[in-house]
C-alpha cells in the first residue's frame, strides 16, 4: 500500500531556504508533496486555485515569516479571509522569537527557527501540526453535529409543547360539551319526572274505581298505563342519578345502618317481580355484627339494581341474595341468578354507561344501560369494589365488597 503523501504549500522568497526545507524533508523521509510559492501573492493564488477548482486543499502551509511585500502575519490573516482552515507552521529568522508569540496568537499551529531546522524536528513538527489540526476538526465537526441535534431537540420540544397546548384546549372543549350533556340529561330527567308522576297518580286514582266503577277492559288499560309509567319513571330516575354522579353532585352520606334489615327489606320490596316470573328468591345473611357505618341509600340502590337485573335476565330457577363478613373491616353482598349469563367478552363492557349486551332495537329486555355504571360508581364512592362471575346459559353472580366503616 502506498504511503499517504501530505500536500504542503511552502512559501519562501529565498530559493536556498526552500531547497534546505526540501532536503530536510527528503532526509527525514517525510512523505510530502511540495508546492512552492515565492511570496504572499503567489501563495494566495495557489490557495485560490485549489479552493475554486475543488481540488483537495493543502494539508499544511510552511511559511517563511520574512516575506517581501506581505509578511507572515499578513499572509495568515489573508488565508483566514479566504475561509480556509489550514495548519500553518511559520519559519522565523534568528532572534525573531518575540514575533513568534504574535504568530501563535494569530492562529499559527507552530513555529520553527530557520537556522535550527533539522530533518527530524521539521518532520515531527509537520506531522504533529497536521494530526492536531485533524483532531481539532473532528472535535469541531462533533460539536457542530451536537449543536444541530440540540437545535432539532429544541424544535421538537417546541412542537410537543404546541401539541400539548392543543390537547389542553381540546380537553377544555370536551369538558364543556360533557358538562352540557350532563346538564341536559339532568334537566330533561327532572322535567320528565313531574308529568310522569301525574300520570301515575291519576291512573292510580282511576284504579280505585270510585265513585264510578270501570269495565274490565278499562281497568286493564289503566293498569297498563300505570305499569308503563312506572317503568318510564324508573328509567328517568336512573338517568337523573347518572347525571348527578357525573356532575359530582352525589355524595356519600354515612350513618349507622343494620345491614341484615336493609338487605331483607330491599329483597322483599322486589319479591313481587320474582313471583311474577315464578322465580324462587332466597336471602342468606350471615353477620356477627350487622351494623355498618355506610350510606344505606347507596347500598339499597346497589341491591335494587343488581337484583332487578337478576330477575330481568332469568327465565327460570333461583335467585340468591347473600351478605357476609369478609373480615372485621369488610363486608360482601352477592346476588346470584340462574339466568342467561354474560359472555366473557361482554363482562368488562357492561359496566360502561349505556352499554347492553344486546344493543338492538328488537331486544327483549328494556333498560337504559345505566344500572351497572351507576352501581359501580356507588360502590367505588363507598370505597369498595364490584366483580362478577358468569357463564353463558348458566347464570351470573355479582359480588360487591365494601368497607364496614366509610372512610372519607
Ligand atoms: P340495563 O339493565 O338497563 O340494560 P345495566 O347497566 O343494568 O343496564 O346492565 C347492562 C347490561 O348487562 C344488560 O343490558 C345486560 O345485557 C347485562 N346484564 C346485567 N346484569 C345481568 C345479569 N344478571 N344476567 C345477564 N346479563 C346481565
Amino acid at each position: 500500500m502506498s504511503e499517504k503523501q501530505f500536500s504542503i504549500l511552502l512559501v519562501d522568497d529565498d530559493e536556498v531556504d526552500r531547497l534546505m526545507v526540501k532536503r530536510a524533508l527528503k532526509k527525514a523521509k517525510f512523505p510530502a508533496q511540495l508546492t512552492e510559492a515565492r511570496n504572499g501573492q503567489e501563495a494566495i493564488a495557489q490557495l485560490k486555485i485549489r479552493k475554486d477548482s475543488l481540488i483537495n486543499s493543502f494539508d499544511l502551509i510552511l511559511l517563511d515569516y520574512g516575506l517581501p511585500n506581505m509578511d507572515g502575519l499578513q499572509l495568515i490573516i489573508a488565508v483566514k479571509a479566504l475561509d480556509l482552515n489550514l495548519p500553518i507552521i511559520v519559519l522565523t529568522g534568528q532572534g525573531d522569537e518575540e514575533i513568534a508569540v504574535e504568530i501563535m496568537k494569530s492562529g499559527a499551529s507552530d513555529y520553527l527557527a530557520k537556522g535550527k531546522i533539522e530533518p527530524n524536528i521539521l518532520a515531527k513538527a509537520i506531522s504533529n501540526a497536521i494530526r492536531i489540526h485533524k483532531a481539532e476538526q473532528a472535535v469541531e465537526l462533533a460539536n457542530q453535529r451536537l449543536r444541530a441535534s440540540n437545535q432539532l431537540l429544541v424544535l421538537k420540544n417546541q412542537e410537543l409543547e404546541k401539541q400539548q397546548q392543543q390537547i389542553k384546549l381540546q380537553n377544555i372543549q370536551l369538558q364543556e360539551s360533557y358538562n352540557l350533556k350532563s346538564e341536559f340529561l339532568a334537566t330533561m330527567s327532572h322535567e320528565l319526572r313531574t308529568p310522569m308522576n301525574a300520570i301515575m297518580g291519576f291512573s292510580q286514582l282511576l284504579l280505585r274505581q270510585y265513585p264510578d266503577p270501570l269495565s274490565e277492559q278499562q281497568q286493564n288499560l289503566v293498569q297498563r298505563i300505570f305499569n308503563n309509567s312506572k317503568n318510564l319513571l324508573e328509567m328517568i330516575n336512573e338517568m337523573l342519578d347518572f347525571s348527578k354522579i357525573e356532575a359530582g353532585k352525589l355524595e356519600v352520606n354515612p350513618h349507622q345502618l343494620d345491614l341484615n334489615y336493609l338487605v331483607r327489606l330491599t329483597v322483599e320490596e322486589l319479591r313481587s317481580l320474582a313471583v311474577q316470573k315464578h322465580l324462587d328468591l332466597i336471602t342468606e345473611v350471615q353477620l356477627e355484627d350487622k351494623f355498618l357505618i355506610q350510606d344505606s341509600n347507596f347500598i339499597k340502590r346497589i341491591i335494587v339494581n343488581l337484583l332487578s337485573n337478576a330477575i330481568k335476565f332469568t327465565e327460570s330457577g333461583l335467585i340468591t341474595v347473600k351478605a357476609w363478613e369478609i373480615d372485621q373491616t369488610q363486608i360482601a353482598i352477592s346476588i346470584t341468578d340462574t339466568g342467561i349469563g354474560i359472555a366473557p367478552e361482554d363482562q368488562v363492557k357492561i359496566f360502561e354507561a349505556f352499554r347492553q349486551v344486546d344493543q338492538s332495537f328488537t331486544r327483549q329486555h328494556s333498560g337504559t344501560g345505566l344500572g351497572l355504571a351507576i352501581t359501580e360508581s356507588l360502590v367505588k364512592m363507598m370505597g369498595g369494589k364490584i366483580s362478577l362471575d358468569s357463564s353463558l346459559g348458566q347464570g351470573t353472580t355479582f359480588t360487591v365488597e365494601i368497607p364496614r366503616r366509610y372512610d372519607a
